[in-house]
């Protein structure tokens, strides 16, 4: 089946722009794209698109004075200064309007759909903010400790099931954080509390040398996404190495 998303430039124009994702949504869309969504202040965009149902699949970079008939700057030696500028707000509004765990459209098969091809290490993957929002270091470790993947693991080589299993531990792990109201050295985006006591749960977070919770093996520490990240060897397999070929 074909799936098609309302652009919302261009259509339900009978209603105000930020009416128009209800329209949407009511005619039995569930993607919607438009134009730009600079002149309105992205939390009434996001606001909109939540409160719709809807999931946000495109926008555009500034264009310039697109009233003035301008379709784009990137060709214009003259405004490098201002595409890149446009390319950076772009991309922290695609982060505000990109999926959330606690979305219903954040399943299972969406994850996988995000995974496929996909080399990039599965730790690296989740902190992605344009993939999935609000993920950040504590919840990732977290997350991949409770489906007993290493975060290391190119995320497109995972396998369904575990995938799947994925999907709910991100869920839980941010889930455990809010029931803590946050941890004190929270880098979960929402404020959820200063005052937390969710580090005092961590189940791998924080946790080196200390035993694992399910085997007893003491966790480790190591790097992955530029970003400390701790791990239970015996419950999170690291990847093999990909094997050197034997030269004749
Ligand atoms: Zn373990």
């Amino acid at each position: 089946m074909p799936r098609f998303a309302a652009n919302l430039t261009m259509l339900f124009t009978e209603h105000p722009f930020l009416e128009r994702f209800a329209a949407a949504a009511q005619s039995g869309f569930d993607q919607v794209e438009f134009l730009f969504p600079y002149e309105h202040p992205v939390d009434e965009v996001r606001a909109a698109l939540r409160e719709a149902g809807l999931e946000q699949v495109l926008f555009n970079l500034p264009a310039g004075d697109f009233a003035a008939g301008q379709r784009g700057i990137a060709n214009d030696p003259a405004r490098v200064a201002e595409f890149r500028d446009g390319v950076e707000r772009a991309l922290e509004i695609a982060a505000r309007l990109g999926l959330e765990p606690f979305d219903p459209s954040f399943t299972g098969g969406h994850l996988r759909a995000l995974a496929r091809g996909s080399r990039a290490p599965v730790k690296a993957f989740l902190l992605d903010q344009k993939r999935i929002a609000g993920v950040g270091n504590i919840y990732a470790d977290e997350a991949l400790f409770r489906a007993r993947i290493h975060p290391l693991r190119p995320v497109g080589s995972i396998a369904r099931a575990q995938l799947d299993a994925l999907r709910d531990a991100v869920v839980e792990a941010l889930e455990a954080g809010i029931a803590a109201k946050g941890a004190t050295i929270d880098d979960f985006r929402d404020p959820y509390g200063v005052q937390g006591s969710f580090q005092d749960q961590f189940l791998v977070h924080l946790r080196e040398g200390r035993p694992c919770s399910r085997c007893a093996t003491p966790v480790i520490k190591l790097r992955a996404a530029g970003r400390g990240t701790y791990v239970c060897p015996r419950c999170q397999k690291a990847p093999r190495p990909r094997r050197a070929r034997r030269g004749p």
